[in-house]
């Protein structure tokens, strides 16, 4: 593939792996990377990725070994493919616009677009103009200031945070909006990790994990639920196999055999290279999509009825007595709920979970993993609040080799929430905040990804800016979100590479293009460096080292500081200026504003930096009453009618969130197609449809309105009964915008009732 093509859609099906990683992989890596910029600047970013001097992967956020383990190769193949993916030596100049309107670039599929390079000037979008033209950075944040002044009210507009962004620009932006006037804030954890922050939140008093490396290297049983690390966080990999060499167990709950959890191959390892490698699930639990309450809720009664049978031997009484609240409730709940219903949610037999249940008696030790498998559902909340029950009856919260993993997508998608990027940050931050900066934040909930969607559809929300992301693709109900954009006055994108977002926008559009994480950010002050927080809390520097792919990016830090000085006027309380000559500057002021990051600047001097201690390991729970509660979560299963399918969205191995790399999903054995559904043979049979047939994906919905994805090739695949599996972004068109979880709001982008129909033949 040439990168000006698209690659041809021909699908050929093969077995799916039962391994995953090894030679492989590394030679995937580096053929995406060469085919993106030359030896010398991949052997640049790749020798300098997860390094203590060099930059953090943005990949995911996975943690780092400590600084004295690291390896000299500290990446997996989707890292190494990601950031020479943004390292491309492929340039977009004025000419490309100049060539191509935006109505034809919207024709172009992801994968075109995310391969025409980096964007290298702002560029302009006028009323009525069928191309976006070059604009000065003075104009261009000059003409996003004015609409923002001339807004009635700062809430209709929006500031949008992919986790990309680093640290200093979050607390920057968070601080914008909020003097600028709006709470405004939505982000990408308001559509993946939104549930587990509310589940956490609501029986932990944390919205965060509490493990680290060191605890899954050293815990007796780790679950990995609704997570396929081998393509989505790939080093976690190197974790689990650490696990078992060290003699823990692992169980695996997924609707599909991924080749991740069954067998790793560590590239750099003899037995990862010549030998069969490690096998990484010791169980493999098979279960319906949206059935993970209902075996945590089982496994808690198998708990109960042991306690009951052998009393003193199966609860820690003592960590139940001292640390939490509702055990009582809890307790009588978790009785009563039924094997049918179990069954009927699961699809597991009572041996199969039994069998599960001998290993957590066995185990001094649980850690719980989980990824959107669980907090894309309705019930994603209270799945997360009964995983919490489940740890908290043998007191596997607080103790080495036990806790909850939360393992997040984007590399910096918890540090931009620890800066303050939420709707509905917590009052003693805002506090802090206005404290530090001598104003009043506004203390009225922003909206989120989903409520902002639905404001613009309304014309309540005016103006959108979008730093990092690409908000129309990574959105639910695409034609609906693709509407809100156009019915925006303006729509700003601050990002490295085209994509959707630039060819869905609003009446006038903005492109600013900035800096990667690769790339060296140079200002008034020197060389700076950025900072990231992963998902184990641990916070490090990251020092971007390749030339900036064009002299005119700005930074994002530069360009808030510079749109807050436009907007706002001169602040004597806020230095925007300095802010941007300077980041230690900025992170002087995250001290003495966010608990946790006390000499910050000195803190991240340290190779490696610094951890956020979790209270909940100290044994300290900030929840209203002070203690962990146990809570009481009705049994609930998703509701399928008969000739229906639950669809779960989901990457393939050949793509990094919305962005493809290929047409190839190599693990699963799918290639040259993207528009793909996998379902369990039983299930055709049953539906009376023939494996490759082509079929139009029909989302049932109460609203009563069609969404169709069209065109799909049907694959037998051995996914769990009931349920079906297609890549999104391709199917984010499926999922209602009002379909979301209860609670966190979070979309149910992995529990979508779907017909299918045969498509109309040409
Ligand atoms: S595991 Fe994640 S952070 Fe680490 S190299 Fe791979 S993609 Fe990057």
């Amino acid at each position: 593939m040439t990168g000006n093509e698209d690659p041809s859609d021909h699908l050929t099906v093969t077995p799916p792996k039962t391994w995953a990683t090894g030679l492989p992989a590394v030679a995937h890596a580096l053929e995406y990377s060469l085919s993106q910029t030359s030896v010398r600047r991949t052997a640049l970013t790749l020798l300098n990725v997860n390094q203590v001097k060099g930059f953090d992967c943005p990949g995911c956020a996975w943690p780092e070994p400590k600084p004295g383990r690291r390896h000299r190769n500290e990446y997996c193949e989707n890292g190494a493919k990601h950031v020479n993916d943004e390292a491309t030596s492929r340039r977009i100049h004025a000419d490309f616009f100049r060539e191509h309107s935006i109505t034809e670039l919207d024709g172009k599929s992801d994968y075109w677009l995310n391969q025409q390079g980096r964007l290298t000037e702002p560029m302009v979008k006028r009323p009525g103009a069928t191309h976006y033209v070059p604009i000065g950075w003075d104009e261009a944040l000059g003409l996003l200031a004015g609409e923002l002044r001339a807004l009635d009210s700062p809430d209709r507009a929006l500031f949008y945070v992919s986790g990309r962004l680093n640290n200093e620009a979050a607390f920057l932006l968070q601080l914008f909006a909020r003097a600028y006037g709006t709470n405004n804030l939505p982000d990408c954890s308001n559509l993946c990790h939104e549930s587990s922050g509310w589940g956490l939140r609501q029986s932990l008093g944390i919205a965060k994990g509490s493990v680290s490396l060191d605890d899954i290297h050293n815990s007796d049983l780790i679950f990995v639920v609704g997570q396929n690390p081998g393509t989505n966080h790939p080093r976690m990999l190197s974790a689990l196999e650490e696990t078992k060499l060290r003699g823990g167990r692992i169980v695996a709950v997924n609707t599909l055999p991924e080749a991740g959890l069954i067998r790793f191959k560590h590239p750099q390892k003899a037995r990862g290279v010549i030998g069969r490698g490690t096998p990484i699930a010791d169980q493999f639990l098979h279960i319906r999509a949206g059935g993970d309450l209902a075996l945590f809720q089982a496994l808690n009664r198998l708990l109960l009825e042991a306690e009951d049978a052998a009393p003193g031997t199966v609860l820690d009484h003592a960590w139940i007595e001292q640390h939490s609240t509702g055990f009582e409730e809890f307790a009588a709940h978790a009785r009563s709920v039924s094997w049918d219903d179990i069954h009927a949610a699961t699809g597991l037999t009572r041996a199969e979970i039994e069998q599960v249940h001998q290993r957590v008696l066995a185990s001094g030790s649980a850690i719980v993993c989980w990824a959107m498998g669980i907090t894309q559902h309705k019930h994603g909340v209270a799945t997360i609040r009964e995983i919490a029950n489940f740890l908290m009856l043998r007191g596997n919260i607080g103790k080495p080799g036990a806790g909850v993993c939360p393992v997040r997508g984007h590399s910096n998608v918890q540090g931009d929430r620890t800066m303050g990027v939420w709707e509905q940050m917590p009052q003693p931050f805002l506090d802090a905040l206005g404290r530090e900066f001598g104003f009043t934040p506004p203390s009225h909930h922003g909206l989120d990804a989903v409520r902002g969607i639905q404001a613009m559809l309304d014309g309540d929300a005016k103006v959108f800016v979008g730093v990092a992301g690409n908000f129309v693709r990574a959105t639910p109900d695409s034609t609906a979100t693709e509407r809100a954009m156009r019915n925006c006055r303006l729509t700003v994108q601050i990002s490295t590479k085209l994509n959707r977002s630039h060819t869905v926008c609003g009446e006038t559009a903005l492109i600013l293009p900035t800096l990667g994480r690769s790339d060296r950010d140079v200002q008034a002050s020197g060389e700076q460096f950025i900072t990231v927080e992963d998902s184990m809390s641990d916070v490090h520097a990251s020092r971007g080292t390749l030339p900036p792919a064009s002299p005119q990016l700005l930074s994002e830090v530069a360009i808030i500081s510079r749109l807050a000085r436009l907007t706002l006027g001169e602040q004597p309380a806020i230095p925007w200026e300095e802010f941007e000559a300077d980041y230690d500057a900025i992170r002087d002021r995250i001290s003495r504003v966010v608990p946790g990051f006390e000499d910050f600047n000195e803190r991240v001097r340290q190779p490696g930096g610094f951890n956020l201690p979790n209270p909940v390991n100290q044994g300290t729970f900030p929840t209203p009453s002070g203690k962990a509660v146990f809570s009481r979560n009705a049994f609930e299963m998703p509701l399928v009618p008969e000739g229906h399918l639950l669809l779960q969205s989901l990457r393939s191995h050949d793509q990094w969130n919305t962005v493809p790399y290929a047409l190839d999903d190599r693990y699963r054995g799918i290639h040259n197609a993207r528009r793909v559904v996998m379902v369990n043979p039983d299930d055709l049979a049953e539906l009376g449809i023939a494996d490759r047939a082509v079929v139009d994906l029909v989302s049932v919905w109460r609203d009563g309105v069609e969404r169709r994805a069209a065109g799909f090739t049907v694959v037998a695949y051995p996914a769990s009964r009931g349920s079906a599996a297609a890549y999104y972004p391709e199917t984010n068109v499926l999922v209602p915008l009002d379909s979301t979880a209860d609670v966190s709001n979070c979309p149910t982008s992995k529990g979508i009732v779907v017909r299918l129909e045969p498509a109309p033949t040409a």
